[in-house]
């Protein structure tokens, strides 16, 4: 439970004009109307181009049924609701993979979040369990933003600078398989902004500094929590040799963290934050940690999506909520929570564009080919990755 306080009664007009402008609309365009669809993986059959929402729905739900016990359709708190309403299970890519470490009974794991979030379930799972990615396009920016050669340079400079033994790779969940391997390899650990600060506690007993990838936020932020100072924490820019800095100012730093960001959460100002509480006397401001260290300390709590969720849902009815992360979320929390004002930082709407990509005819399109006895966009991480990656994943999940 968290610290709560409540509106004032004047606001109820808002609450329910607010609750209006972020209903989510159930309808589905057609895929071929999508604006995005020129970028997204086109080899979907053409007969699934075409299709409106409530096809595509009542064809997702025949299938789920007929592959019930051998399929189980997961859901990241980001996706769109037009998909999330067919997820058996939703949650933060922490919990999904615990999920897909814990649960053996499905033979086909459909994945509906982003690339990354796949490859960690395909490498938690049960050999005997296959891992589909709806649509293969769906990937992740700041994931891309830490390029595995880029992080290999950056580790053999450290090497030669001597400072390689006294550092421990951490690399946040949103990163490629082979970057979990990279870590997995060399003594390192994974994280997700749930157990961040666990995992940075658990680093600093083995080495005496960290080299964070790819979101410089999380680190910073879980850096901050941690009592280190801002000037123990540098920013590797790849581009640059030592990342721009002396090996002296390297073996002072207590974390190197990857230029790397959440497009997404970088959307949120202070002047967001100071313009909630100005409209609405009284409101918690809650974000994300992968917003920057400013609009962090501006705002009243911080924390995971698992988190954001929880204490909305547990707060008191009237409360209300300046929710600084993913607008999917936001707004299903808005409309799970009525008796609460749940409103989001950005007036832009701030979806996350890749995980939109998994429209519901990709989900219509590979249960169906699962129920043909026939499996497409499967998602296989090389066994050798896999074996490095699950080391530095199996040591977050015995941390956290
Ligand atoms: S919200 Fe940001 S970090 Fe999360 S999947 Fe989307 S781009 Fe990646």
């Amino acid at each position: 439970m968290v610290t709560q306080q409540f509106i004032q009664p004047d606001l109820k007009w808002q609450m329910d004009n607010i609750s209006c402008q972020q209903a989510v609309d159930l309808e589905t365009a057609p895929l071929s109307a999508e604006p995005g669809f020129l970028l997204w993986q086109k080899d979907i059959p053409e007969a699934y181009w075409r299709l409106g929402g409530q096809e595509l729905a009542s064809r997702i739900n025949a299938t789920k049924a007929r592959l019930a016990g051998l399929a189980v359709v997961l859901g990241h708190h980001y996706q769109r609701e037009d998909i999330i309403q067919f997820a058996d299970y939703k949650g933060d890519s922490f919990n999904l993979a615990r999920w897909a470490a814990q649960q053996r009974g499905a033979e086909f794991i459909v994945f509906c979040g982003v690339h990354f979030m796949a490859e960690a379930a395909d490498i938690l799972s049960a050999p005997d369990q296959q891992v589909v990615l709806p649509n293969m396009a769906a990937g992740c920016t700041m994931a891309d933003m830490a390029d595995p050669d880029d992080v290999l340079d950056c580790w053999q400079q450290l090497e030669a600078a001597g400072l390689a033994e006294s550092t421990l790779p951490v690399t946040y969940m949103n990163s490629a398989a082979s970057l979990k391997a990279f870590c997995g390899d060399n003594g390192g650990i994974v994280c997700t902004s749930s157990n961040a600060s666990a995992v940075l506690q658990w680093a600093f007993k083995q080495r005496e500094r960290v080299l964070f990838f790819p979101d410089q936020h999380l680190g910073r932020n879980t850096g901050v929590k941690l009592g280190i100072p801002l000037d123990q924490m540098l920013v590797w820019d790849p581009n640059q040799p030592l990342g721009g800095h002396t090996v002296e100012e390297l073996r002072r730093a207590r974390i190197i963290l990857w230029r790397g960001w959440c497009s997404v959460h970088m959307r949120f100002t202070t002047k967001q934050v100071a313009g909630a509480r100005a409209k609405y006397p009284g409101v918690t401001v809650l974000v994300h940690p992968e917003c920057t260290l400013e609009v962090v300390q501006a705002a009243d709590l911080n924390g995971s999506t698992e988190f954001i969720a929880r204490a909305i849902r547990e707060a008191p009815a009237g409360s209300a909520w300046a929710v600084g992360t993913e607008i999917n979320l936001v707004s299903r929390l808005a409309r799970e929570n009525p008796d609460k004002l749940v409103f989001c930082l950005d007036t832009v709407v701030c979806p996350c564009s890749t995980m939109y990509r998994i429209h519901p005819a990709y989900l219509a399109w590979v249960l169906e080919e699962l129920a043909a006895g026939r499996v497409v966009n499967r998602l296989v991480v090389p066994e050798a990755t896999a074996l490095l990656a699950k080391v530095a994943l199996d040591r977050m999940l015995e941390v956290h």
